[in-house]
């Protein structure tokens, strides 16, 4: 094997994705994220790159999520100078999400300033940002026999579906006889909104994710019907339904299985307001790129809107956001941040959690010690904006809605890489590594965890920095 693999990101963890692939003599950095949860996590995008940006030779992004690709503004402030490779939409998306992530850090820590509190500078600006998708270029689905062929130097390059959101692609690389294979993330098998992924092909080493290595989620069907028929409960009480989202992908899928269970009689045809000016660019993406969307959505689109429920309002300024605050019966809300960590959806929570009749709809992951954990297990009250809040409210956690392959799903998605390829995973916390390095193993491939490759000390496999 001559192609070389070093991770300085999303090994031994599951955000930070970046990694230096070496072959063909060429330098390709694959994504550039940022280190998202902890603090200890977080202070990791305030350091040096451990290696030169002005050495990478080119750069392929596999989708627009921050923690895939929200460190290539600062990339390129720090000497980056080639081209970032990625799908049209992978680069809408990513114009929309670092512009807001620049937004966003720069009130924090304007915030943080007027307070006198002590704060990390911005990592970028939007100028910043601007610069840097100046490098981007289109890359294509599929063989690049049917495409004009991208080549760095001898290194060929082909993408296929990765189906984790809009433009989300798997990275094939070949040169010198070997094929490199990076899964991206990968999205799971279902009728929803994005499509199947292309199982990975046969290759000499494969960089794969492994979110999900130690457990399959929840049949969908299953997920569906209890959706159902909370929307359809919370609406005879009269008051709000809050659903905290991201604005990228849950937003969609959300909105779109509304539409299709209004339509098929399974929910009455409530009032739906999305509270996020980011959102309604997302939305426009997805009506860009139907293609890169599943064949149910495809057949939708033909005769009308996908994401479009009966009564369907977007909320774009503040004082659209705040009228919402006066609406009377039924209606349901979604706004962000899907994780409770900020945003529109916390004015809701403080203005309607006190209420009996308000009904809190979670359809993501909430991390441990956030706010929406602390609901989701029964706190009494919570503080919001400095105030203490009495939760009244009735609160429903609907799991199954995740954009990420299943242990069952990964597990299919490389069962044709081979069993001489060497499999190296990424992108997960260590017991789903373990989980799914063993099952790989067991049925003759040849799996281990991919080690942080950025100097620091690593003892049998593990990083020794506590994450
Ligand atoms: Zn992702």
């Amino acid at each position: 094997m001559q192609a070389k693999l070093t991770s300085y990101g999303a090994a031994h963890t599951v955000t930070g994705s970046n990694h230096l692939l070496e072959m063909g003599g060429q330098k390709i950095l694959l994504d550039c994220g940022l280190f998202q949860g902890s603090n200890l996590l977080e202070e990791r995008n305030q350091q040096a790159f451990p290696f030169a940006p002005a050495s990478i030779d080119a750069m392929v992004l596999s989708h627009a999520h921050l923690d895939h690709a929200g460190r290539v503004p600062k990339l390129v402030r720090e000497g980056y100078s080639g081209p970032i490779y990625c799908r049209e939409a992978t680069f809408e998306l990513s114009r929309q999400l670092l512009l807001d992530a620049a937004k966003i850090q720069n009130e924090d820590y304007e915030r943080a300033q007027r307070k006198g509190e002590k704060a990390d500078p911005p990592l970028y600006s939007s100028e910043d940002v601007e610069r840097a998708l100046l490098q981007f270029q289109p890359l294509e689905y599929g063989p690049p026999k049917e495409y004009s062929a991208l080549m760095i130097g001898n290194v060929q390059i082909s993408a296929q579906v990765a189906g984790h959101i809009p433009g989300s692609a798997s990275l094939i690389f070949e040169a010198d006889g070997e094929r490199v294979v990076f899964s991206g993330d990968i999205g799971n098998i279902r009728k929803d909104v994005l499509p199947d992924p292309t199982p990975c092909p046969e290759a000499d080493l494969v960089l794969m994710e492994s979110t999900y290595g130690d457990r399959d989620h929840r049949p969908f069907e299953e997920t569906m019907l209890e959706f159902a028929k909370t929307i359809e409960q919370a609406s005879k009480t009269g008051g709000k339904i809050l659903i905290p989202s991201f604005a990228l992908e849950r937003t969609q899928d959300i909105l779109f299985h509304l539409a299709r269970l209004e339509e098929e009689g399974k929910i009455p045809q409530l009032p739906v307001y999305v509270d996020s000016p980011l959102a309604i660019r997302i939305e426009e993406t997805y009506q860009r790129h139907l293609g890169e969307l599943s064949e149910e959505v495809q057949a939708v689109a033909a005769h009308k809107n996908p994401f479009m429920p009966a009564n369907l309002h977007y909320s774009n300024s503040r004082d659209e956001s705040k009228a919402l605050n006066a609406l009377s019966g039924a209606a349901i809300i979604i706004a962000g941040a899907g994780m409770l960590t900020g945003g529109r959806i916390l004015h809701h929570l403080k203005n309607n959690l006190g209420r009996q009749n308000t009904s809190l709809v979670i359809v993501g992951y909430q991390p441990q010690g956030g706010l929406g954990r602390l609901l989701v297990d029964g706190a009494q009250s919570v503080r919001i904006y400095g105030d203490m809040i009495p939760v009244k409210a009735a609160i429903h956690t609907i799991g199954g809605f995740s954009a990420h392959a299943d242990r069952t799903e990964l597990l299919h998605w490389s069962s044709n890489a081979g069993t001489n390829s060497e499999i190296r995973l990424v992108h997960g916390e260590m017991p789903a590594m373990e989980s799914l390095a063993a099952a790989l193993n067991a049925r003759g491939q040849h799996a281990r965890i991919q080690p942080p490759g950025d100097g620091r000390a690593v003892v049998g496999g593990y990083s020794n920095t506590g994450e």
